[in-house]
């Protein structure tokens, strides 16, 4: 067969694979206990996440209300906007643990996420940092990098199940990256909070997201803490695309590099969209984070 059938054929297999494990999702069709296959997006058109007028509404409240969002494959993002603004909503609509009233969100352009279930949404690749560092305290900085590689298998099983090679170098790596490399045998419980977040973003580095949404993940962070974090975020741009909900300006400055995009959300939905300078430079801007 042609390379050119063959690629055609593992295509249609796929979005074959993405119908049914849509019908699974919304329940439309029985799945005989087949294991769904994980999602592939597609970005040849270079669009990683793209949600447009999305509205959510808690009790007749809109906590989104007609969000429209593009980010582009490899971009770091920022998003700002005072407390309330819906970023953490639309982060839990991005990853399925909230479903909006009304509006679409796809993943590259193939991926309708409103169809997927939050495990589904995750294994097509969308990993996200909550706020609270949640790492396994008792088990080592090594051991819970372990865990995220094959969580799946409950905590006894992988941690018997030997490592392969490239696996142990997959975890060196990611130490490394970020600055936990002389901290492998430490206990998690026992590491600096700052610590604690860089492990639970390595954790995710282990699933090798496409997209990471990342919430605050400065807060609570020493200067130098929020200094190496800008490192490790700006060295993982171009390699995924990323989502940051961050207050400190200070830190949005440092991964923006004065050159990127910053939005702001104000009740629920875009407020303003440029360079920091410019948004911070905005009346609009400045009146609602003043206004509170
Ligand atoms: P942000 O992360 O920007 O501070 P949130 O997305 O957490 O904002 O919240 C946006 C608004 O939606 C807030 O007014 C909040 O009180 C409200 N909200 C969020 N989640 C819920 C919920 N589960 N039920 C009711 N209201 C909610
Ligand atoms: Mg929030």
């Amino acid at each position: 067969m042609s390379p050119e059938l063959l690629e055609e054929g593992t295509r249609a297999r796929l979005e074959h694979e993405q119908r049914e494990a849509q019908k699974d999702s919304s329940g439309g069709s029985a799945s005989f206990g087949r294991v769904v296959r994980a999602l592939e997006p597609d970005f040849a058109h270079g669009v990683a996440l793209y949600l447009d007028d999305v509205t959510v509404s808690f009790d007749g409240f809109k906590a989104l209300n007609a969000l429209s969002l593009m980010i582009r494959v490899g971009e770091l993002r920022a998003i700002i906007g005072p407390n309330g603004a819906g970023k953490t909503t639309m982060m839990d609509v991005i990853t399925g643990k909230t479903r909006p009233d009304a509006g679409s969100v796809s993943f590259g352009q193939n991926i309708d996420l409103l169809r997927l279930r939050e495990n589904q949404i995750a294994e097509a690749g969308i990993g996200r940092k909550f706020q609270k560092p949640t790492v396994f305290e008792q088990l080592s900085v090594f051991e819970n990098l372990e865990l995220a590689l094959k969580g799946e298998r409950g905590v006894r099983a992988a941690l018997w199940h030997a490592l392969r090679g490239e696996q142990r170098d997959r975890i060196d790596e990611v130490m490394t990256q970020t600055h936990l490399a002389d901290q492998a045998s430490r206990q998690a419980g026992l590491l600096s909070h700052g610590q604690k977040q860089w492990l639970e973003i390595g954790m995710l580095l282990m699933q090798d997201p496409k997209l990471l949404l990342l919430d605050e993940p400065v807060a609570g962070m020493t200067d130098e803490e929020t200094e190496r974090t800008a490192e490790l975020f700006l060295s993982l741009e171009g390699k995924h695309s990323l989502v940051v909900v961050e207050h400190d300006m200070k830190f949005v400055d440092q991964i923006t590099e004065g050159r990127k995009t910053v939005t702001v959300l104000h009740e629920g939905s875009v407020l303003a969209e440029g360079l920091l300078s410019a948004v911070q430079a905005d009346e609009r801007v400045v009146e609602v984070y003043l206004g509170r």
